[in-house]
């Protein structure tokens, strides 16, 4: 009888030690991680692009092109999207044939048959989300891998890809005519404040040398969409505490390089996929300003130990402007 009960309450504290280890565990979200190291004794070489996806209209070819010719130069190891794949809508389903349309058959160079890592941008959402994010897509073409956030680990090098969308209060208040598909962000409050968390925490614990954040909105931006001040105010705090060296988006259909005065972080704009030339373009401190670029084009990025070699080109391979980062002597050299 006395074995029975004490069995019996070492089970019941069993079971309460495993429902608080759910718990615990389940309250620990983590961002999922890819590694994507650099190839043996060499740097990690990258394209970045975004806002896209126009069935190769409005350059898109163009830019695809010079994109494939580049690519080849550095050999690259992957291509990261800023967002806006698809436009105007996102696609329709895992069958939409946008996807071969304005991605497969666009981006046919040898150089790119890499890993494309993408975010999604608000034209994305505009379509059905989770058609991007499946995986049916990746059967279609190995390259695409596209998350709402996510943590792509290139050992000397981490990039933490966030999604942007969900902070912008306009889409929630004010959509027009469009109808975003909200479905995994609802109830949105907890999904951002979730988000935050994770980012904060991955950012804090990242051993790697260099921190590089990715979504598709601008924080810092002089063109058309300018600054987006749900960002600024919930995401930078976070980026400044953590010694992000670099802020990459796409939205504004340019090519852009900030270097703010107050914090010494990066922002930079690679949407120059496909439609550009909007020409309203916002007076900026010359001092912060590094390049503004109205048109089309796409960047590059060399990541070593100590150094990072970024270049933006035009829709003809030009370079337009290039700058080294340095771990060494933190000195920004722009040539
Ligand atoms: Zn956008």
């Amino acid at each position: 009888m006395v074995s029975s009960i004490s069995q019996r309450m070492v089970l019941r504290v069993v079971l309460v030690a495993v429902v608080l280890c759910l718990l615990v565990t389940s309250s620990i979200a983590e961002l999922p991680r890819f590694k994507h190291p650099p190839k043996p004794q060499q740097s990690l070489n990258l394209l970045v692009v975004g806002d896209w996806g126009r069935k190769g209209t409005h350059n898109q070819s163009l830019v695809a092109n010079q994109m494939g010719i580049v690519g080849k130069k550095l050999d690259i190891d992957f291509v990261i999207s800023t967002g806006d794949n698809f436009y105007e809508d996102g696609l329709k389903g895992d069958d939409d044939p946008a996807f071969y349309e304005s991605f497969v058959d666009i981006y046919t160079a040898p150089s790119l048959q890499k890993k494309w890592y993408n975010v999604l941008g608000n034209h994305d959402y505009r379509g059905d989300v989770q058609a991007q994010l499946s995986p049916v897509l990746n059967l279609k073409d190995s390259r695409w891998l596209c998350l709402r956030s996510f943590i792509l680990d290139g050992e000397i090098v981490e990039f933490f890809f966030v999604d942007t969308t969900p902070f912008v209060d306009e889409y929630f208040t004010d959509p027009g005519e469009h109808d975003y598909d909200w479905e995994g962000v609802f109830p949105r409050l907890p999904y951002l404040s979730e988000l935050l968390k994770d980012v904060n925490s991955a950012l804090a614990q990242s051993k790697a040398k260099w921190k590089m954040v990715v979504g598709h909105h601008t924080i810092n931006s002089a063109g058309h969409h300018g600054n987006i001040e749900e960002l600024k105010h919930q995401l930078v705090p976070i980026l400044e505490a953590n010694n992000v060296d670099a802020y990459i988006n796409g939205h504004d259909h340019c090519l852009q390089h900030i270097i703010e005065k107050k914090s010494g972080i990066h922002f930079i704009t690679s949407g120059g996929g496909s439609k550009a030339w909007t020409g309203d373009v916002k007076p900026w401190n010359l001092e912060e300003m590094k390049l503004y670029y109205d048109g089309q084009g796409f960047m590059s990025m060399q990541i070593t130990e100590n150094n990072a070699d970024i270049i933006f080109y035009d829709v003809f391979g030009n370079t337009l402007h290039s700058w080294s980062l340095s771990k060494d002597h933190n000195v920004v050299a722009s040539i």
